[in-house]
């Protein structure tokens, strides 16, 4: 039996969710429905990360407690499960989980049982919105890379832990491959990153500090855990790591693949942080780590604050789940940045759902009903002229095979496009109606069937990346209690740009 654990990154909840984690959830949700199609055991695992004191400052911007702030934004972002039409199977919340604090702690006492976790005085420069700690050679014109504002000086004694340890031992174990850091570039990168020198890094901060939000230390309630390290810990707290550890069992040390999604950004905590904690606490490591890029919305940094119109709920109200699905995997290169436009969704969606397979399906249906009335036509014959839709269908199965393993969501969805857009030229080049009124009854069936073989097999294979759309369609391609398939039905309708939407 092969089993699989997915899991994707935990978000701050100091705002509601955008396109760019929908890219995530997506990605990680068509993995698990395509391994668990395969016959595969999957845990596919999701959540929040609540202990983050960007979350405690944006609750008190808001005027709002703590807990009640983020409970509040967490419920949106498990939300996303419907209009996204995620199959998770776990969800974990860092501030009320009663896993994750227990989970967190037993960690915590592993690696300090291992002579990892010491105290020592610190001085440094963190920036909030990145929950980090910047050299000065990493910042630009004195200020966070990535969020543009001056860092906090912070003077305190901390704990450490001895990631130095770790250096050679995550070296060998990324480079042979053990850890599989996709695509290559960012495993370059993170090679690059050890080889440069590991240092030790703080691990805890003061309580007040942290504002008294987080979990304590055990045994030094003047210090709160860091908040990535308490965050990373969610992929096996939510394994009861501090319980019974059946799932741990099953699904992480068990587990055949154990694959974590990102996005860059969070790279290094993933590639080196996380496993050289697990190297410590002598657990299982990671065995893939995927990364994805960013979004930008209309050539702008997507932020949650000023994210209107990449709202995920926004997007599949007025969309529909199918299309906005379908953009994310269609358009988004693996590993690298996309721009997001409204208008790229609405002709991604039409070009290649509504007209492609939807129209397809739609012909293929209402011939079946006209020339055969509705009985699936009988043939041994083999299509005329149909080599190239016969050889689309053949390969599709192992082209997405390869695409999946590949982590290239836009080759695995083009391997289905390509039977729509086979058989659309076999309709318009067989000219089925022709065949009809010239009462070539054999040809006919031979042509028929091989389209509806090819909408069946559409149906199959668009199940993990677009689910609704193809049980639709899989319906509409199967034969009744009365024998016949059902009558035609729009499927996949024509969506409408947000300036006729209004007329
Ligand atoms: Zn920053």
């Amino acid at each position: 039996m092969t089993d699989t654990y997915i899991t994707t990154t935990i978000p701050y909840v100091n705002a509601r969710p955008h396109l760019g984690f929908a890219l995530e959830l997506v990605q990680a949700d068509v993995l698990a429905r395509y391994r668990r199609s395969t016959g595969e055991q999957v845990r596919f695992q999701a959540g929040t990360d609540d202990n983050s004191l960007k979350n405690v400052l944006a609750a008190e911007a808001a005027g709002i407690g703590v807990q009640e702030f983020v409970d509040t934004n967490a419920a949106a972002f498990t939300g996303l499960a419907e209009p996204l039409n995620l199959s998770v199977d776990d969800f974990i919340r860092t501030s009320s989980d009663p896993r994750h604090r227990a989970g967190v702690e037993r960690f915590w006492r592993a690696c300090a049982a291992r002579g990892d976790l010491y105290r020592k005085h610190y001085e440094g420069l963190y920036c909030v919105g990145c929950e980090q700690f910047y050299t000065q050679a990493e910042l630009v014109n004195g200020r966070c890379p990535d969020h543009g504002t001056v860092p906090d000086l912070v003077a305190e004694e901390n704990w450490f832990f001895r990631l130095s340890r770790y250096a050679s031992e995550l070296s060998s174990l990324i480079g042979s491959g053990t850890i599989r850091i996709e695509p290559a570039e960012r495993r370059n990168e993170v090679l690059a990153f050890i080889g440069g020198g590991l240092e030790d890094f703080s691990v805890s901060r003061s309580t007040e500090r942290a504002r008294g939000w987080g979990i304590p230390v055990p045994g030094d309630p003047g210090q709160v855990i860091y908040v990535w390290w308490d965050a990373l810990g969610n992929y096996i707290t939510a394994l009861d790591y501090a319980g019974d550890r059946e799932n741990l069992h099953r699904w992480w040390i068990g587990a055949t693949r154990r694959i974590h999604l990102l996005g860059k950004g969070v790279l290094r905590f993933h590639a080196v942080y996380w496993p050289a904690m697990l190297l410590s606490a002598g657990e299982a490591l990671p065995t893939d780590v995927v990364v994805h890029g960013y979004l930008t919305a209309n050539g702008r940094k997507i932020s949650k604050s000023r994210g209107a119109i990449a709202d995920p709920y926004d997007l599949a109200r007025r969309y529909g789940t199918d299309a906005v699905r379908w953009w994310l995997l269609r358009e988004v290169p693996p590993g690298g940045d996309a721009d997001f436009t409204i208008d790229r969704l609405v002709r991604r969606g039409n070009d290649e759902l509504a007209n492609g397979i939807g129209n397809l399906v739609n012909r293929v249906v209402s011939m079946i009903h006209r020339y055969r009335g509705g009985h699936v036509p009988a043939t041994t014959v083999t299509a005329p002229g149909a080599d190239a839709l016969y050889a689309a269908i053949r390969n599709v199965s192992g082209l997405i095979a390869g695409a999946i393993e590949d982590f290239d969501f836009r080759r695995a969805t083009e391997a289905v496009w390509q039977i729509a857009d086979e058989a659309n030229r076999y309709v318009n080049r067989t000219r089925p109606w022709d065949l009809a009124k010239a009462g070539d009854r054999a040809e006919l069936d031979a042509v028929l069937s091989v389209l509806l073989l090819a909408c069946q097999a559409i149906g199959t294979h668009l199940a993990p990346f677009l689910p609704d759309a193809a049980a639709r369609i899989t319906r509409q391609c199967t034969q009744d209690g009365t024998g016949l398939l059902p009558g035609p039905a729009p499927l996949l309708p024509r969506i409408t740009p947000p300036a006729q939407a209004g007329a």
